[in-house]
């Protein structure tokens, strides 16, 4: 069960990605699990004005261009820290019009299309600031699995949800919010929260920081600085989630209480909280830290609040 949750809401990347981005000293790749300015904004009988109402979200793309990547060290640096994504605001609020789907009992095929459909809400509230950023944001299509899967990041034989930069996919296991217990299963938009934050790591990708914190990890010289630039990744990774949940959460009914039941499934996905083990720090972060940038990223629409490379040590944890 530890083994299995603790690289919930991993990035998995292709052994092959990488090559060709380093001339040397690459260590194995095989598994790091682990408001915008919208046009057409249109009036509801609620009296919210949402933005973004003539998007038309693109298809699943599966074939998607090459994900783009630094040519020296320095431009790694300067794409994680500096990134022109952060600039930008995301569209809010927007309307996802999607009604809620029983993420426990449903069938794989229903949940996959419910996710998949989700993929269009977050287009709508991200398409445009990636673009504006001068980055291209294909949409991702996302799996259901309930057998053991071989994908281009390996064989996915655990209860997981990860974003796959190989094939730029995301996949999610249906027993994924049982296995999580802590209540994740009668959460509201868990399991679409889950997914914000792979889609975040998508994001993340399509604007080079994804491949560029790999390079500086792989660089850092110590496990413990490694793991703080995975740290960085995934708890940006949970702003970017916020930012989404932020813009939705009008149309998708998430008041106060909702929201602050979901702060409280990001501080369960930590990893002191995962592994019990109080104060322990890894991959991910603790419960605090991904609580606090989730709930960054839920607070504003711009997406600057989520750059966690230049955040201290501390806020990272
Ligand atoms: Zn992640």
């Amino acid at each position: 069960m530890l083994a299995t949750v603790l690289i919930i809401a991993g990035i998995l990347f292709a052994a092959s990605l990488l090559r060709g981005l380093l001339d040397a000293g690459t260590r194995p790749t095989g598994g790091t699990s682990g408001g915008g300015g919208g046009t057409g904004s249109q009036t509801t009988t609620t009296g919210t004005t949402y933005a973004n109402e003539d998007y038309t979200p693109p298809p699943a793309d599966l074939s998607p261009s090459s994900l783009p990547g630094p040519r020296t060290l320095s431009a790694a640096e300067q794409l994680v820290t500096d990134n022109p994504l952060y600039a930008q605001p995301v569209v809010t609020p927007t309307n996802c019009a999607m009604g809620p789907l029983d993420m426990v009992n449903s069938s794989r095929g229903a949940m996959q299309t419910h996710l998949n459909d989700l993929m269009g809400c977050l287009m709508r509230v991200y398409d445009e600031p990636v673009t504006q950023a001068g980055f291209e944001m294909p949409r991702p299509p996302v799996t259901v699995y309930d057998q053991p899967i071989t994908t281009a990041c390996g064989d996915f034989n655990e209860v997981n949800a990860a974003y796959c930069s190989g094939d730029q996919r995301i996949y999610y296991a249906r027993p994924l919010l049982e296995a999580l217990g802590s209540g994740a299963s009668t959460t509201d938009y868990a399991a679409e929260t889950i997914l914000a934050h792979e889609f975040g790591h998508a994001v993340q990708a399509r604007t080079a920081i994804l491949i560029s914190e790999k390079v500086l990890e792989q660089q850092a010289g110590t496990e413990a600085a490694a793991m703080d630039y995975s740290r960085r990744t995934e708890v940006q990774a949970d702003c970017l989630a916020g930012l989404y949940v932020g813009s939705v959460a009008q149309s998708q009914g998430l008041g106060n209480a909702e929201l602050a039941r979901l702060s409280g499934l990001m501080y369960n996905l930590g990893d002191d909280v995962l592994s019990g083990q109080t104060g322990y720090s890894a991959s991910h972060g603790t419960g605090d830290a991904r609580r606090a940038w989730f709930e960054r990223g839920v607070s504003t629409p711009r997406i600057g609040t989520c750059n966690a490379f230049t955040a201290s040590a501390d806020a990272v944890r």
